[in-house]
C-alpha cells in the first residue's frame, strides 16, 4: 500500500514539474511516506524526519512533507509541529491528493510558514462521519514497480483487530466503482503491464459498502479476469473471515489469476484469535486451507504470523507451531507483537520481550525448514516464470516469481524483465529456487 502510495506522490511531483534526484543530487522536496503498523517504523521515520534538520538548515527553500499513516495518529500531527517545526506539509493517508496545493502554497507564502502556529496540517478529522471523503481517481500515479502494477480496490479497514492502529488511521472501508477499477486495470495491461496486483487492507470486503449487491469481490475478480490479455493477477490482503467459496471458485476457473494466496492466519490458538478480534477459529481457517488446496491443488499460500500477543501462553504458541505444521506454508511474515498506542491490545499485560523472542525464534526454524522442503520438491519440474528484475549480485542472471509466487533466479538480461518464460528449477536453497538453463 506504502509503495501505491509512493507511486502517486511521485505522479503529483513529476505532474508539477519534478523529477526524482539522481545519486549526489541535493532535493528541492523530500517526502517521507510513513507507516505507524508497528513501533519500529514509526520510529525509524521519526529518525529519519531529525536527520533533514540539517539539510533544512543548510537550504532552508528544502520543502520538507511528511505525509502516510503515521501523522493519522492521534497527536502525531501536533508533535511534529512542535518537535520538527522544519517540516513544511504534514498529510494523512486519504488527504494526498492535496500534496500539489499544499506546495503550491508553501511556496507562495515562504515568509509565513516560518513561523510555527500558521501552519495548518491536513489529516483527516475523526470527529467527522467515516467516509466523508471522496475517493481520489484524478491523483496521476508514477508507476515504478514494472512489470506489476499496484491497483488499489478498496481503503480502509472496519474490522478493529485488538492489536491493529489501521482502522485508526485509515478510517472505514471505502471501496472504489467496479467501473474505475476495470479500467485501471485495462489501461495497465494496455501499457504492458504483465502482473497486476489489486490492494486493499481487506480485499473480501470489496463492494460492502455498496449498495449493488452484484459489486463483490468475486465479481470484480471475474470481470478483471474477463480482459484480453498476456497478464496476471494477484491481491492481497483477503482477512479469512470474509474469503468466500465463490472466490475461491473464480480463483480456480480463470485464466489470469494467479494459484497464490496471503492468508494471514496470526495465531493457532481459538484464544488467542477470540482476544485478537479475528472472528474466525482455528477449525474454519483450516477448513478454508482444505477448500484452496482441493479447488488448487498447485496452489502457493503464505500467511502473516504474529507472536507474544498479551494474552499467549506457551501453550497457545505450541498450538500455532502445530498450526504451521498442519498447513506447511510456502512462506510465512513472522512477527513479534508491537503495542500501538490507543489499541485495546495495548492496555493489557504484556509478554517480557525474551519470550517473545524465543518464541519467534522458534517459529522462524520451523517455516524455515518447511520452505526449504516445500523448495525441493520443486527440483525438476518446469514453471511459467514472469521476469520481475535483474538479480542483485547474481551477473547475468534475472529473478521473477511463478504462480505460486516462489522466486526463481535464472539467467537472463535486462530486456528480458517483463516476459513470461518456462523455467527448469535445478536448484532450490531456502526461499530462492535457481535455474542454469532456460528452458
Ligand atoms: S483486518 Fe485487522 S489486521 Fe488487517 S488492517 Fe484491518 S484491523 Fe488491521
Amino acid at each position: 500500500m506504502n509503495v501505491h502510495e509512493s507511486e502517486k506522490v511521485a505522479g503529483i511531483l513529476e505532474e508539477m514539474g519534478y523529477r526524482a534526484c539522481l545519486e549526489g543530487e541535493k532535493a528541492d522536496i523530500i517526502v517521507f511516506n510513513t507507516c505507524c503498523i508497528r513501533d519500529t517504523a514509526e520510529r525509524r521515520a521519526l529518525g529519519n524526519i531529525g536527520v533533514v534538520k540539517a539539510e533544512k538548515k543548510e537550504n532552508p527553500n528544502l520543502i520538507i512533507a511528511v505525509i502516510g499513516c503515521m501523522p493519522q495518529q492521534e497527536g502525531v500531527a501536533e508533535t511534529l509541529k512542535n518537535r520538527y517545526p522544519y517540516v513544511d506539509i504534514v498529510l494523512g493517508t486519504r488527504n494526498i491528493a492535496m500534496l500539489k496545493d499544499e506546495i503550491e502554497k508553501v511556496l507562495k507564502s515562504r515568509s509565513n510558514i516560518k513561523k510555527k502556529s500558521d501552519k495548518k496540517y491536513r489529516c483527516f478529522d475523526r470527529s467527522l462521519p467515516d467516509n466523508y471523503l471522496d475517493i481520489d481517481e484524478a491523483t496521476p500515479q508514477s508507476r515504478t514497480s514494472y512489470p506489476n502494477a499496484w491497483v488499489n480496490i478498496i481503503y480502509g479497514c472496519n474490522n478493529f483487530c485488538t492489536y491493529c492502529i489501521v482502522p485508526y488511521v485509515r478510517a472505514r472501508e471505502l471501496s472504489r466503482e467496479m467501473s474505475s477499477v476495470l479500467d485501471e486495470v485495462k489501461k495497465c495491461v494496455e501499457d504492458g503491464y504483465k502482473e497486476i496486483t489489486l490492494l486493499g487492507q481487506n480485499v473480501n470486503s470489496y463492494g460492502n459498502d455498496i449498495v449493488d449487491d452484484s459489486v463483490n469481490f468475486a465479481n470484480l475478480l471475474k470481470k478483471v479476469d474477463e480482459i484480453e490479455g498476456d497478464f496476471r493477477v494477484r491481491f492481497m490482503t483477503s482477512h479469512p473471515k470474509d474469503l468466500s467459496d465463490e472466490v475461491i471458485s473464480v480463483m480456480a476457473n480463470s485464466r489470469h489469476i494467479c494459484h497464490n494466496l496471503h492468508l494471514p492466519v496470526q495465531a493457532g490458538s481459538n484464544k488467542v484469535l477470540r482476544d485478537m478480534n479475528r472472528r474466525y477459529t482455528r477449525e474454519h481457517y483450516l477448513e478454508l486451507i482444505a477448500k484452496l488446496r482441493k479447488a488448487m491443488p498447485d496452489i502457493g499460500i503464505t500467511t502473516d504470523i504474529m507472536v507474544g500477543f498479551p494474552t499467549e501462553t506457551e501453550e497457545d504458541f505450541e498450538e500455532t507451531m502445530d498450526l504451521v505444521r498442519e498447513v506447511r506454508y510456502s512462506n510465512a511474515f513472522t512477527f513479534i507483537y508491537s503495542p500501538r498506542k490507543g489499541t485495546p491490545a495495548a492496555k493489557m499485560e504484556q509478554i517480557p520481550y525474551a519470550v517473545k523472542q524465543a518464541r519467534i525464534e522458534k517459529l522462524i526454524a520451523l517455516q524455515n525448514s518447511i520452505t526449504k522442503e516445500i523448495s525441493n520438491d520443486y527440483i525438476g519440474g518446469v514453471y511459467r516464470v514472469l521476469c520481475e528484475d535483474m538479480a542483485g549480485k547474481h551477473n547475468g542472471m534475472v529473478c521473477g516469481r511463478t504462480e505460486s509466487g516462489r522466486l526463481v533466479t535464472f539467467p537472463g538480461e535486462n530486456e528480458d524483465i517483463g516476459k513470461f518464460f518456462d523455467i527448469e528449477i535445478t536448484e532450490a536453497r531456502s526461499a530462492s529456487l535457481f535455474c542454469k538453463k532456460k528452458v
